[in-house]
């Protein structure tokens, strides 16, 4: 797809195929995919792994504020996308996991962590032809980004699909606690004071509930032709 150079945000709640929908879309039009979300994930592992929380889920965050300028946190390309790493290690099977997912949403509810991962998705945007996943990217990280998509799907099949990936990953889920931590994670990731989750104005819905990857991908080409004209050489 020949696409000019521009910032695709894809917004969205959890679980809703935001990223392998935006990773496919960036393979087909040459762009760099940015999971904003692996970033939140990344302070919570290294919350959790320095007692930055505590068992009753109260977060230091005094101790987690001093941490944060000294953390390297970035992505490294693999021969089959990237992945995102704490300084030389690799924390892409880490961050998925149940344990992060279920402090991720107090944690990236902090302004300060959310001006820490703005700093580092900004940088990673400023050369464009990018398409950024996340909660709050065509609000407020990137709120002129050419292209702003707001994905949603029916709450059962979201479950569905979070189950079937931590299975394939080799935990053991049970399905009603995955359901559980979704709508938790909508619920704190939508009521939160600083750029909660919610449609941008100028975004295009998009419910894939009952949609493929493929399908998914002719949808955006038709967005796109619609915007930008004839995309094929
Ligand atoms: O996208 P993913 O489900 O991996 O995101 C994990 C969590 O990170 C979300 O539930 C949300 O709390 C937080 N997040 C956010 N803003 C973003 C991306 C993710 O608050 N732009």
């Amino acid at each position: 797809m020949n696409v000019p150079d521009i910032i695709i945000a894809v917004d969205g709640f959890s679980a809703t195929g935001k990223s392998s929908f935006a990773k496919l879309a960036a393979t087909e039009m040459s762009f760099i995919y940015l999971d904003s979300g692996a970033l939140y994930r990344a302070v919570t592992l290294f919350a959790l792994e320095n007692s930055l929380i505590a068992e009753d889920g109260t977060i230091d965050e005094a101790g987690l504020a001093d941490a944060l300028p000294g953390l390297d946190i970035h992505f490294e390309r693999t021969d089959n996308g990237s992945e995102t790493h704490i300084g030389s290690r690799s924390v892409e099977k880490a961050i998925r996991g149940m344990e992060v997912s279920s402090h991720v949403s107090p944690v990236s509810a902090i302004p300060f962590v959310r001006e820490f991962v703005d700093g580092i998705l900004h940088e990673a945007g400023k050369a464009g032809r990018v398409i950024m996943d996340g909660r709050d990217i065509g609000t407020t990280v990137f709120p002129d980004a050419q292209v702003k998509i707001f994905m949603t799907a029916d709450v059962e099949i979201r479950t569905q699909r979070r189950y079937d990936e931590l299975k394939a990953k080799g935990e053991n889920p049970d399905y009603e606690e995955v359901k559980k931590n979704l709508l938790e994670r909508d619920y704190i990731d939508s009521h939160r004071e600083t750029s909660p989750l919610s449609r941008a104005v100028d975004s295009y819905e998009m419910n894939n509930s009952d949609m493929t990857l493929h399908e998914e991908i002719v949808w955006l080409r038709g967005l796109l032709q619609g915007k930008f004209g004839i995309l094929d050489a």
